[in-house]
């Protein structure tokens, strides 16, 4: 049997603990708190930043400065609130002076994602950026080319809408993108709507399903198929 909301919401509150005090990567040592990420543990929808700012630092909170101003925003008119969502990001604590997060910060933080994914059970997750998206969808491919298309994944051991959006930040610097984003945010509410497809099966999933396995019938040839109507 699957777990009930309420479990893991505790399961949460336990990874909650782990990463307030982890100290897996060097960025530890400069933070002022973990930034774990916020919301409804049972959300449908997810948001997924890069790593938190300096506000979000002093706070531990994910996307508390101008940037999640904009994403408050942007929620509101798709007639959602924070509380509606999951915002986390990739890294859980602040590089020093806002660098890019590294491969090794990344490698370290990234169970951590995947298992409040696997967790939440979201229906759509929202990358927010290039850092977000290349590592959940798995793929190098930049924001500029693949932003506003959903894509299916398997993560957190489920199927998930993945929808690849502008950073916030960014769209805070140039007037285009911000408009891009609202249009891309528009989207969402019909996302949310769409049924899940099936899990996409695995090779060995394949391969056992096409083996009849000892002592069964092998299916009869395509040629003979109308007979058995
Ligand atoms: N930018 C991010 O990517 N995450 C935050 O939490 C804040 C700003």
């Amino acid at each position: 049997m699957s777990a009930t909301a309420e479990e893991r919401r505790q399961c949460l509150v336990e990874l909650f603990k782990e990463v307030k005090d982890c100290t897996k990567c060097p960025l530890h040592e400069t933070r002022t708190k973990a930034v774990f990420g916020a919301g409804n543990a049972d959300a449908d929808l997810m948001f997924v930043g890069e790593a938190p700012g300096a506000e979000e630092d002093r706070q531990g909170l994910p996307f508390v400065g101008r940037a999640g101003q904009l994403l408050n925003q942007m929620l509101e008119e798709i007639g959602l609130v924070r509380d509606d969502v999951f915002i986390a990001n990739v890294l859980k604590s602040r590089p020093p002076g806002n660098r890019d997060p590294q491969p090794d910060e990344i490698a370290a933080c990234e169970p951590y994602l995947f298992e409040q994914v696997r967790l939440i059970e979201p229906r759509v997750v929202c990358t927010l950026g290039n850092f977000a998206t290349k590592l959940l969808s798995g793929s190098p491919t930049g924001i500029t080319k693949v932003r506003g298309t959903p894509q299916v994944h398997e993560l957190g051991g489920r199927t998930v809408f993945l929808l690849p959006l502008f950073h916030p930040a960014a769209a805070l610097r140039t007037p285009a993108v911000k408009e891009t984003l609202r249009g891309d945010f528009a989207t969402i509410p019909d996302l949310l709507r769409r049924p899940l497809p099936e899990p996409v099966p695995s090779a060995e999933e394949i391969a056992a399903a096409e083996d009849p396995g000892p002592g069964e019938e092998p299916p009869p040839p395509a040629d003979q198929l109308g007979f058995f109507g």
